[in-house]
């Protein structure tokens, strides 16, 4: 059961504190209640992990993947999530599904987060470009494994948020900037891999021509309020374009800037 081996961990190292704590008096018990605090959200992300990985196998008839890629699970492992939720929802911050992070956006559910990542296909030396920064999560999830993540959020407050805890993690790879993804990141672009986090009618032209050869975009497409479904779009080394159906989502709208 690897899953529950951090799990295990962290059980006896808690039980270990709580020997010994009444033996040390009242600092040691204030280091106790610490350490069994940052055990339980050990715990937690690890067990968000194993529904992850229990899900991936469920819908493996549909995405075609059973197991994550082992970079994926390292950086869910790693990334701490409740960094990038409300404080009033921390204690929700390793459930499994999406959670309001205001201005009518949600931080999408991890597992989703899991399968773009693992479906982007992308390592270490790569640049990666994001439409939708919303909490920040999935830049944070992208910068574990690739060299660059490029991250456009439209909605000004979200951008400004998100930032924060990126910066407060140390992930001085991430690049954050305020603006209408739909015309991508012309600047630094070609990418290597592009994942939109925002549901589009269709697969924005300019996001194609950004894309590297060989390269690859996941994107989750549909009218708004109807259905939806995730996309692999890959760009062959002669350019030439494939697209597969992976998966029935539900998304929040990529929103166009007026003018
Ligand atoms: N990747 C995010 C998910 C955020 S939900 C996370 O890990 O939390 C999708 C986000 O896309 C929202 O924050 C929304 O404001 C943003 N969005 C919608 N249309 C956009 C556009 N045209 N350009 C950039 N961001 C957009």
């Amino acid at each position: 059961m690897p899953f529950f081996i951090f799990g295990t961990e962290a059980g006896s190292r808690l039980r270990a504190l709580m020997i010994a704590a009444p033996l040390a008096g009242f600092a040691c018990l204030a280091g106790v209640h610490m350490n069994a605090e940052a055990d339980d959200v050990l715990v937690r992300r690890e067990r968000m992990v194993a529904d992850i990985a229990q899900l991936v196998r469920e819908t493996a008839h549909e995405t075609g993947r059973a197991v994550l890629d082992e970079r994926v699970i390292a950086a869910l492992r790693k990334v701490e999530r409740q960094r990038f939720v409300p404080p009033e929802l921390a204690a929700q911050a390793y459930d499994n599904r999406p959670l309001s992070i205001g201005q009518g956006q949600t931080i999408s559910q991890p597992f989703i987060v899991a399968l773009m990542t693992d479906l982007l296909g992308v390592g270490p030396g790569d640049r990666v470009l994001e439409v939708g920064t919303g909490s920040g999560y999935q830049a944070a999830v992208l910068a574990e494994i690739v060299a660059r993540v490029y991250s456009i959020e439209i909605v000004e407050p979200l951008g400004r948020m998100a930032a924060r805890p990126l910066a407060q993690a140390g992930y001085r790879n991430v690049h954050t900037r305020i603006g209408d993804g739909y015309a991508g990141w012309p600047e630094e672009a070609p990418f290597d891999g592009i994942i939109v986090t925002a549901a589009a009618p269709s697969v924005p032209q300019p996001l194609i021509d950004q894309l590297k050869n060989g390269g690859r975009m996941v994107i989750p497409l549909g009218a708004q309020g109807g259905a939806q479904s995730l996309f692999v779009i890959a760009k062959d080394a002669n350019g030439a374009i494939s697209r597969r159906k992976v998966l029935d989502v539900r998304f929040v709208p990529l929103t166009r800037r007026p003018g």
